[in-house]
């Protein structure tokens, strides 16, 4: 009997098993169809600079425009998508998608054009050797200078992981950029930070949405490390003018996040830069509000 309980066990394991990989195999069935059909879509996020409330910069996210489901966001699917290499085609596709974008936001002239994009790109990308190749082609067929263009690899991929380190060299030799986003959730020492090859800082939500006090003072070292490095640092997830305020008084350089913008489809980004300019101008300096 014991026998028979513990073989059913097994049986309804491998059922809930087969359940998940029918699952996972039906997303990545309606993601391929979806990168042929062009169902897929990119909405901007504005990142703000806390000293001017200008924008210079947006991050590209994901969208998906699943038929008769609405917009999918993209913590449905790319998790999915990075069991396979499924995930180097949307990566492919994001930036050839936002570099053509950010070209015929240039040519509008308005308050969108000009901007730096990041795309954010996953660890089976990063240490596939295509992503150099990608990278050059969606460069030239925008014609956009390498410099615009931000790489968001979060600091769990990029940890202690020497191949991952050569290919963000690589990257960099073309003259794109490279942000560690999520930072603070993985486990990079400050002996690490010192030498990772990167240019922007992402401090994650997670940090922004603490007033701890004890939070607020990492913040605040996390900053000036950041800064002794070189690096530009991008606060995430600011809902709020208090947090941005606290933000500015621990001397962090940029902001992002719902208190500014929302991310935008394309058609809406320049109505969006534009607004963060007036939500700063509300907000008052630092110095001012006291
Ligand atoms: P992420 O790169 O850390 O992107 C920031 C996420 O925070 C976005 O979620 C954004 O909408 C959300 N966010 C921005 N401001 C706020 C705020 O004030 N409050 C809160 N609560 N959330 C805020 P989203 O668009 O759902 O994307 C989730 C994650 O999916 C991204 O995290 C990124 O890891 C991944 N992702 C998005 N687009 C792509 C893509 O094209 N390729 C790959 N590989 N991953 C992507
Ligand atoms: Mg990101
Ligand atoms: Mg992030
Ligand atoms: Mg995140």
């Amino acid at each position: 009997r014991a026998k028979n309980a513990g073989r059913g066990r097994v049986e309804v394991y491998d059922d809930d098993l087969r359940a998940a990989l029918a699952a996972q195999t039906a997303v990545e069935d309606g993601l391929r169809h979806a990168l042929v059909a062009d169902e897929l879509v990119l909405h901007y996020q504005p990142v703000t600079d806390l000293e001017t409330g200008r924008v210079r910069s947006v991050e590209a996210l994901v969208r998906w425009e699943k038929p008769g489901e609405g917009l999918v966001p993209p913590g449905r699917f790319i998790p999915v998508a990075e069991g396979s290499d499924l995930v180097c085609d949307l990566g492919r596709w994001a930036l050839r998608t936002s570099l053509r974008q950010l070209a015929e936001f240039d040519a509008t002239g308005g308050p969108a054009a000009g901007l730096s994009v990041a795309v954010n790109i996953s660890g089976r990308h990063l240490r596939s050797p295509r992503l150099v190749e990608d990278v050059r082609t969606a460069l030239e067929a925008s014609g956009t200078a390498p410099g615009r263009l931000v790489l968001e690899v979060t600091e769990t991929v990029m940890v202690e992981d020497d191949a991952a380190w050569a290919r963000l060299e690589e990257l960099r030799a073309i003259g794109v950029r490279v942000a560690i986003d999520d930072f603070g959730t993985g486990y990079t020492s400050f002996g690490q930070l010192a030498r990772v090859p990167v240019d922007v800082l992402k401090i994650d939500r997670s940090f922004v949405d603490s007033d701890d006090p004890r939070t607020v003072e990492l913040v605040r070292l996390v900053v000036g490390a950041a800064r002794s490095f070189g690096l530009r640092v991008v606060a995430e997830g600011t809902e709020q003018a208090s947090q941005v305020r606290a933000l500015q008084a621990v001397g962090c350089d940029t902001a992002q996040g719902y208190y500014f913008s929302r991310p935008v489809p394309a058609g809406r980004l320049a109505e969006a830069v534009t607004g963060c300019g007036e939500i700063f101008s509300t907000l008052g300096r630092f110095a001012e509000a006291g």
